[in-house]
């Protein structure tokens, strides 16, 4: 038996995301909206929709505690993966990108 959760890492996640269809890129902009890297759209935290999440706690190192999420823009209906931090490494923007999103 696999739990998936314990073994997959950061890297195995965005490449299953990417067998599925999410080719393009989100990234979080300095005024803390997602960017769509396809149509550059920014969108508000708030708006995004959010298909797949993977968290990782970073047990041993809190530098790899990260989100990745599976996005669809509502602009140009492109699929796309977003990485962020979260926990004592994330920036400002990352850190409210991804509390906004964990509402949702
Ligand atoms: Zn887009």
């Amino acid at each position: 038996m696999r739990e998936p959760d314990a073994e997959t890492t950061v890297s195995e996640a965005i490449d299953a995301l990417r067998v599925k269809g999410y080719d393009a890129d989100f990234s979080v902009s300095e005024e803390g909206l997602l960017r769509c890297g396809q149509c550059g759209h920014l969108h508000a935290p708030e708006d995004a929709v959010v298909n797949v999440t993977y968290r990782f706690e970073g047990a041993s190192d809190p530098d790899d505690e990260a989100v990745i999420l599976g996005l669809t823009c509502g602009a140009c209906g492109s699929r796309g993966v977003l990485v962020a931090a979260y926990g004592p490494s994330a920036s400002p923007e990352d850190a409210a990108v991804v509390a906004a999103l964990g509402r949702s």
